[in-house]
């Protein structure tokens, strides 16, 4: 088996390989070299040496090392240079790839291939000794970072003292001899700290550096970035070694970052930043202040320093042309990286862009307006669950803002929170469910956990392509990066901008859309829906099958729903309605009450009320099928706690506050989930049932005589698992309506049908669709009967099950499909066989969730139905399952 694929130079070990076997960088590259774009040559070790060298106990097989060397040989053919040659030495980059883009794996090493021979060739082949010892001295600063995992403070520190010492501000005004000086300082920290002299011999640099990124495969940072983003261990990473080019030799050179369009808006427009006389990360490290690419950029932002379209138009024009080459050939927006070599340019690497939901919107429908991709690939190309962040709200134009300071605005969106200065911090406030927002000089893959867990992010150094822009973009946080004017003290908890303060707890607010920081909270309003959203929604309803319903049980909800597109509800709780400050007394009343005699006296006071609740429901709803489920809870979920609470009760009743509680005393259930709830309340008193089958039928008449449109009722009854139960709950129901009908004089449709929410009524399916006219798949009560797992306990080890793999994911989040999933399909099948077309949906938290949607589209189901926010997320995601 072979494990190098050499790259670059007219050659292409890789052609056809796939980005899992070479990692998303190394199949770039080669991909890049293939269609005659200006790639420095080199090899990529592929992933399954990774999982190979797992596997072995940490160690690589003999065969690689001639592999290594077959590699270094391609490199040094092509660039005429050898490794390690003291004359006119070859240097290399060492780069982690894994196949989707990762923060937390080992970054990349530079300048490989320097020692205190070769600089000095390094010096002479190119004429600028700066350039050699400034090569030199980030090689030993980076290799002992990444590499041999010394601290990097000691090296930022030699480095600003070498500086301020001469009063410089900047790393290009060392010379060469102050560079040198502090080679020695930085050799001297390596032996310092790590016991040993820095590593002179090139072999041993390089498989160092090999070694390291294989080993950065199960760092922590990495393992906490998997987890959140449900990578599996097994896929490991691919190193590939590349021929250097150079960005710090002088002003004729220069590195940068760029996307084919806007990241942030969509905009087609070239996007990027770049600098002069520098290399690699120090764009993204945030050490300059970068440059535009553009001109329009520059103007558009005011600022002085010449763009590269103005800086190096002949550069530029050949960057624009690779620009079209790569999204004409990629079909997508391209996020790319390069170097100019003495006005030669260079391609690094090149993947499809991160970008925010907004972007990822009017990328895919511009894209398909171009012709550049088909509507259902636009519709493929969005990620449902980025569109969270759209419909969210965001400031409020009109609100008043005390403008605190101006950094880029580098992530969208708006977020308020506590201010804290620390990844641990703002996960520890987060957990206790404080809403925080993190504000770090810049932040850095150490940071990921505080990132996920705050509401926004702040930073005062970096720009739109720093780590913390991509990464809050990628996770969808509102982000404001590169605030200039604020000071932090992180250790004190205190930032400082214009003569104020703000300490760890104050409110801030963040707009991620316009760069603004704000003292205090500041006023939200809706999102927009219109436009490219609109469009794209629009094609995805043309492709799916699936109709998508909310679960909804206020007129607002029901509101919000509509507009979001929701064709119906699918779930209307009732329960809820009864907590009402003003009926609970009543309800109360109806479950303390010792006859049925008793009970009526209390329903009758809620029947107007509930009558009430309906009718509202129905007129947003007018016209659309409403699912309307009778009570389910357990009773005692209602009772009064406090002395006062059941004397209130007493007065209404007429009864002492000693029975009361006596009958209360009697109501405790041991293990309520599976206690008297669900239609059981029903089966020991109907009158309850009744009730609320005559407040929907009243209301439905109500509401089909004032709009002349007629909603659909279906009644639905909870936590069935017998034919017989539903037998009974549909005759109380249907006598219900008759009753309604006689008196008004008039009919409405109506269903009747029930919840498929315990195994035994999954498996007898087939005898209740006899009487059942719908199903409706509860997956939160199927979960938690089918696995045996109590929903309100499960956090306390459900982290741990997900971590060792026992489920892929949360099983209340996303559908266990083997397990849970089979009960659905034979339940599905074994109705279908009784009452063919019966009506099929589903309504737990699984409605919503994308993956959960694909399996339902699988089962044939008829409608998902969502929470409100989440019904265009189930639309999307219905139209991508039906693709
Ligand atoms: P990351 O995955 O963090 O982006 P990369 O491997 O892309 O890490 O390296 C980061 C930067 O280092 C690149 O953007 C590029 O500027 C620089 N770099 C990497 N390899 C080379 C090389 N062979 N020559 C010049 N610069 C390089
Ligand atoms: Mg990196
Ligand atoms: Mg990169």
């Amino acid at each position: 088996e072979r494990y190098v694929f050499r790259f670059g130079g007219g050659r292409t070990d890789g052609q056809g390989r796939s980005k899992e076997l070479l990692g998303g960088k190394g199949a770039n590259l080669a991909e890049m070299a293939s269609i005659g774009l200006p790639v420095p040559p080199g090899f990529t070790v592929s992933t399954a040496m990774c999982t190979r060298f797992y596997d072995e106990g940490e160690h690589f097989p003999d065969s690689l090392r001639a592999e290594v060397a077959d590699g270094i040989a391609h490199i040094e053919a092509v660039t005429g240079k050898r490794f390690g040659d003291a004359a006119d030495p070859l240097l290399v980059s060492v780069r982690s790839g894994a196949r989707v883009s990762m923060p937390g794996m080992m970054d990349t090493v530079l300048n490989l291939g320097l020692n205190d021979q070769t600089v000095e060739g390094l010096a002479r082949a190119s004429g600028d000794d700066r350039f050699a010892w400034d090569s030199y001295r980030r090689f030993i600063q980076m290799y002992a970072d990444v590499v041999l995992g010394l601290d990097h403070h000691g090296f930022e520190e030699a480095l600003e003292v070498a500086k301020e010492d001469r009063g410089f501000t900047l790393d290009t005004e060392l010379s060469a001899a102050e560079l040198r000086e502090l080679v020695d300082e930085y050799k001297a920290l390596v032996r310092n700290e790590w016991g040993r002299d820095f590593p002179q011999n090139v072999q041993d640099q390089l498989w160092g550096a090999i070694g390291a990124v294989f080993g950065s495969w199960q760092s922590e940072r990495a393992k906490v970035y998997r987890r959140l983003h449900d990578i599996p261990a097994s896929w490991g990473t691919a190193v590939n070694v590349q021929a250097m080019v150079f960005g710090n030799m002088g002003d004729t050179s220069a590195t940068g970052v760029a996307f084919t369009r806007d990241p942030s808006t969509g905009a087609n427009a070239f996007y990027g930043e770049f600098l002069i006389n520098a290399q690699g990360e120090d764009v993204v490290a945030g050490i300059r202040t970068p440059q535009y690419l553009t001109r329009a950029a520059r103007e558009a932002a005011g600022a002085k320093a010449a763009s590269m379209e103005e800086a190096m138009p002949a550069v530029y024009a050949e960057l624009a042309d690779v620009f079209r080459t790569l999204e004409t050939h990629y079909r997508d927006m391209q996020d790319i990286e390069f170097t100019v070599e003495r006005a030669k340019l260079w391609m690094l690497q090149t993947r499809s862009g991160k970008r925010t939901a907004k972007a990822a919107l009017k990328i895919a429908v511009d894209m398909a307006n171009e012709g550049l991709i088909t509507r259902e690939e636009a519709v493929a190309r969005v990620d449902p669950n980025a569109l969270d962040q759209l419909l969210h709200p965001t400031l409020d134009p009109n609100a008043r803002r005390d403008v605190i300071a101006k950094g880029l605005p580098a992530s969208p969106g708006a977020a308020c929170g506590q201010a804290v200065f620390d990844a641990d911090t703002a996960e520890r406030w987060a957990a206790d469910g404080k809403a925080v927002i993190l504000i770090r000089t810049e932040t850095s893959p150490e940071d990921i956990h505080g990132m996920h867990a705050a509401r926004g992010i702040l930073t005062a150094r970096g720009g739109m392509t720093s780590h913390a822009a991509v990464v809050a973009r990628g996770m969808g946080r509102p982000c404001v990066s590169g605030a200039g004017t604020i000071s932090i003290d992180a250790k004190v908890g205190v930032m400082r901008v214009g003569g104020r303060e703000v300490r760890q707890g104050d409110t801030l607010t963040l707009d991620g859309s316009t760069g603004e920081v704000m003292a205090g909270e500041v006023a939200t309003v809706q999102p927009e829906l219109a436009g490219d959203f609109g469009v794209l929604m629009g094609w995805a309803d043309q492709v799916r099958r699936l109709r998508v319903r909310a679960n909804a049980e206020t007129p607002n909800d029901c509101k919000v729903a509509r507009d979001f597109g929701a064709e119906g509800v699918g779930l209307c709780r009732t329960e809820h309605m009864f907590f009402d400050a003003a009926r609970i007394t009543a309800v109360r009343e109806m479950i303390l009450a010792s006859d049925e005699a008793g009970r009526r006296v209390a329903l009758a006071k809620l029947l107007p009320e509930q009558q009430g609740d309906f009718a509202e429901i129905f007129l947003v709803m007018a016209g659309l099928p409403v699912t309307i489920r009778l009570l389910d809870p357990p009773l005692h979920e209602f009772l009064p706690h406090e002395e006062a609470e059941f004397e209130e009760v007493a007065k209404a009743t007429g009864l002492s506050v000693e029975a009361l509680q006596r009958r209360a005393a009697e109501l405790h259930e041991f293990n309520p989930m599976l206690g008297h709830r669900g239609c059981r309340l029903g089966v020991t008193y109907p009158e309850i049932y009744e009730m609320q089958a005559r407040a929907i039928f009243e209301a439905a008449i109500e509401v089909a005589e004032k709009t002349g449109r007629a909603p659909i009722p279906e009644v639905m009854i909870p936590l069935v698992g017998t034919r017989r139960e539903l037998e009974l709950m549909k005759a109380v129901v249907d006598k219900a309506a008759a009753a309604v009908f006689t008196e008004r004089g008039r009919t409405v449709d109506y269903l009747v049908g029930t919840m498929i929410e315990l195994p035994r009524a999954a498996l007898k399916a087939g005898e209740i669709a006899e009487v059942g006219e719908f199903f409706s798949f509860g997956t939160n009560d199927l979960t938690q009967t089918t696995l045996g797992v109590s929903r309100d306990d499960a956090a306390r080890f459900l982290g741990a099950y997900v971590e060792q793999g026992i489920y892929a994911r949360d099983p209340f989040v996303s559908l266990d499909v083997e397990g849970v999933g089979e009960l659905v399909t034979l339940a599905a099948e074994r109705g279908r066989a009784t009452r063919p077309g019966i009506k099929l949906g589903i309504c737990g938290e699984h409605g919503g969730d994308p993956a959960s949607i694909t399996f339902c589209e699988a089962v044939g189901l008829d409608y998902v139905s969502a929470s409100p926010y989440r019904v265009p997320i189930a639309r999307l995601a219905a139209a991508q399952a039906a693709l």
